[in-house]
């Protein structure tokens, strides 16, 4: 969690966001991954979310059990789906979700959406050719030879 911290704090100094993380394994440190959302521009590039990558990349794997997040913030909703997908084992975080909004990082709003059924949010959704897009989930349970995940 220190380096998760110390990787925060230099992202502020190199013009990043104030979010660090750490991925590791029996307590060794295998990736590191910081803020590269203005840097990168790259919306999805938080902390949680680089750092997962470069451990898939680097252990040419995308599942990662057995492995641990650390992570300097308590994550926003994408990173949590991007934790639970990337199957970590634990995650450890420092600064909470409410630490965040009161330095202007409010992702309240979208565990508030998840919430409310989709025609209530404030993303407008709709359903699109439904017959069309439903065809590939049927060759998906037909394939035979598919990599589950
Ligand atoms: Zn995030």
């Amino acid at each position: 969690m220190r380096k998760a911290i110390e990787l925060s704090r230099e992202n502020v100094a190199n013009g990043g966001g104030p979010f660090g993380a750490v991925i590791a394994k029996d307590g060794e440190i295998v990736v590191t991954g910081v803020n590269r959302v203005t840097a990168s521009c790259d919306p999805t590039a938080h902390a949680e979310v680089t750092a997962i990558r470069a451990a898939a990349s680097k252990l040419g794997t995308f599942n990662l059990s057995g492995y641990e997040i650390y992570t300097s913030c308590e994550p926003c909703p994408m990173c949590l789906g991007a934790i639970y997908w990337a199957r970590l084992d634990k995650m450890y975080y420092g600064n909470n979700k409410t630490d965040a909004k009161n330095i202007g990082f409010d992702d309240s709003f979208i565990y508030d959406e998840l919430e409310l059924k989709p025609e209530n949010r404030k993303l407008p959704s709709e359903v699109l050719l439904h017959d069309e897009a439903i065809k590939a989930f049927e060759e998906w349970m037909e394939k035979e030879d598919k990599i589950e995940y």
